[in-house]
């Protein structure tokens, strides 16, 4: 029998895109904006949304833009090109500029580049895909995640009506990771430092369990792929609630580069 291969469906054309600046947030995020002509049109309509930002090869000289061969992307010579899912986190319809928060974990092409961009090195973008919809009728909200997840968690915390109760947890690798956030009237902002040690999630998880969910409460949650797949766990079985109210996303792998998001 022959196998067959199951083929992906083409996500949108990458858009180039060149650094226009590059701003330190707190020792552990940097915030990158990117722009140029060929952002016109592009919309991002939903919080917690992503896109694939193509990067720079380390050591590389051009920025060579990958073809889709009906599974994945890949370069004239038939390697993988660097590409790495962020949230976009702000975009100016006007200066035709998107900005992305890039977690700096010391360890990573993304995380590196955050630190050595300088503005007009090239990069390019492939998105919007999906964001998450925010039900305003929902009685509560919790909202989870670890660093990677704060531009999401903001855009959430946005879209959440003002007058319901949210419980945010965030968990932070080092404290210095802490952000200050815009005012969310409902919300209850708690960060969590991760133990020296610890897995990545560990304290996340554990903030989770530790919150009270009323009946109907929606979950937002994202971060470390074994840790989401905790805290997917201890709602399920733990708090008996449906998956349709929740929405749980692993957006890193522990010893993985890259994310694997298919989502995009
Ligand atoms: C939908 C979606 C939205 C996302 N939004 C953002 C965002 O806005 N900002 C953001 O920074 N990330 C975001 N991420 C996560 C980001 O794609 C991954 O963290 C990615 O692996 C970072 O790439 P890198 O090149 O720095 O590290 P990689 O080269 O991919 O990984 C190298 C090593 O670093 C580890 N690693 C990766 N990320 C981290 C981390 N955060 N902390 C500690 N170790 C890590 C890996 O496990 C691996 O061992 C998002 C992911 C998804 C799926």
């Amino acid at each position: 029998m022959t196998a067959t291969r199951r083929l992906r469906r083409e996500p949108p054309a990458f858009r180039h895109v060149e650094v226009r600046r590059v701003e330190p947030l707190n020792p552990r995020m940097v915030r990158v904006t990117l722009g140029g002509a060929e952002l016109a049109g592009f919309t991002v309509e939903q919080p917690a949304a992503s896109v694939r930002v193509l990067l720079p090869t380390p050591g590389g000289a051009d920025l060579v833009v990958p073809s889709w061969n009906g599974n994945e992307f890949l370069l004239p010579d038939g390697r993988r090109p660097t590409i790495r899912t962020l949230t976009p986190w702000r975009f100016d319809p006007d200066a035709l500029e998107l900005d992305v928060g890039i977690v700096v974990h010391g360890g990573g092409v993304a995380s590196d580049w955050a630190l050595s961009a300088e503005p007009g090195e090239p990069a390019a973008i492939s998105g919007p895909g999906r964001g998450y919809t925010v039900d305003g009728d929902a009685p509560a909200y919790l909202v989870a995640g670890d660093e990677t997840a704060i531009p999401a968690i903001t855009q959430v915390l946005d879209a959440i009506p003002d007058a319901t109760p949210v419980e945010v947890r965030v968990e932070v690798a080092h404290s210095d990771g802490r952000l200050a956030l815009p005012e969310y009237p409902g919300a209850t902002v708690e960060w969590c430092d991760l133990q020296p040690g610890a897995p990545p999630g560990d304290a996340l998880a554990a903030a989770v369990r530790d919150v009270e969910l009323p009946d109907g409460t929606r979950v937002w949650a994202a971060g470390e792929a074994a840790a989401v797949q905790r805290i997917r766990r201890h709602l399920f079985d733990d708090c008996g609630l449906p998956r349709a109210q929740t929405s749980v996303r692993g957006y890193w792998k522990h010893g993985r580069a890259g994310d694997g998001d298919d989502d995009v």
